[in-house]
């Protein structure tokens, strides 16, 4: 059968600053070891709705307003940051936010927090440094004097230094030469494949989220309006006169 679903967002709003209606009722579901792409332009609402799962809005001034969120059929809507990350969700934010200061294996550590013990946070980093080899190379520099690339890897390591089920990737392109996205996506496939890490990812780069991904959703001022294989939406008409070349 169909592999169980992780997350489901049911008819979620959004409001910032109490009046800003950003997300009208947006649902999706991502099942268990897929890689999900959410797909649209600037300010459609895509990095809204994984800081809406992970609950990082209250930062920016921003709740949940309707619907509901549900991590294997448990509503999350009133978990910490920090309890997702125990319970095997966490993000990768936008611009990569590496510590500029710390160099590369201190970001990875950073991510290190909810493992008990020493060994294992060395067996996490041998992982990290298992699929992503330029961290390693790069473990003594200061994240500042890393490229674009190595400071998206080391934010994705970070994320999996916490040992996650379920990694929410918001734009990972951004900022970043195709020949080093793809490399990125690549180790992302890698990890779905070998260590069954379930992604859901936030992409203006249609094209490439398209290849990389099994479902999309394609987001427009707050709401969903399409949603399909990725094969499907990569055929469909819609989608490339409006979407592909973007990002
Ligand atoms: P981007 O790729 O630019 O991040 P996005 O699809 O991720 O786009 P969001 O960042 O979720 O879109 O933004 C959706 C809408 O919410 C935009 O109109 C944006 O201006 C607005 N918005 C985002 N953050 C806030 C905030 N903290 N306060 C008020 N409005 C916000």
């Amino acid at each position: 059968g169909s592999p169980p679903i992780v997350l489901n967002v049911n008819g979620i709003e959004v409001i910032y600053n109490h009046v800003i209606l950003v997300l009208k009722g947006v649902s999706l579901q991502v099942p268990e070891g897929g890689i999900v792409a959410l797909l649209g332009g600037n300010g459609a609402g895509k990095t809204t709705t994984l800081r809406a799962v992970s609950n990082l809005l209250k930062g920016e001034r921003g709740e949940v307003t309707k619907g509901s969120i549900e991590l294997r059929g448990e509503r999350i809507e009133n978990l910490s940051p920090a309890e997702l990350v125990r319970r095997g969700v966490v993000q990768v934010m936008e611009g990569r936010h590496c510590f500029a200061h710390l160099t590369i294996e201190e970001n990875l550590l950073t991510g290190a927090y909810t493992r008990a013990s020493k060994s294992e946070v060395a067996a996490g980093l041998e992982k990290v440094y298992a699929y992503f080899p330029r961290l390693k190379t790069r473990r003594g520099s200061q994240a500042a004097y890393t490229s674009g690339g190595e400071q998206q890897m080391c934010a994705i390591g970070r994320a999996l230094m916490a040992n996650p089920s379920m990694v929410l990737l918001d734009e990972p392109s951004m900022g970043l030469a195709p020949q080093i996205v793809e490399e990125v996506f690549e180790i992302v496939k890698d990890l779905n494949a070998k260590e069954r890490v379930t992604f859901l990812l936030a992409e203006q780069n249609t094209n490439m989220a398209l290849k990389y991904a099994n479902y999309g959703y394609i987001m427009e001022s707050g709401r969903i309006v399409m949603d399909g294989p990725a094969a499907e939406l990569a055929n469909n008409e819609d989608v490339k006169e409006f979407y592909l070349g973007m990002g």
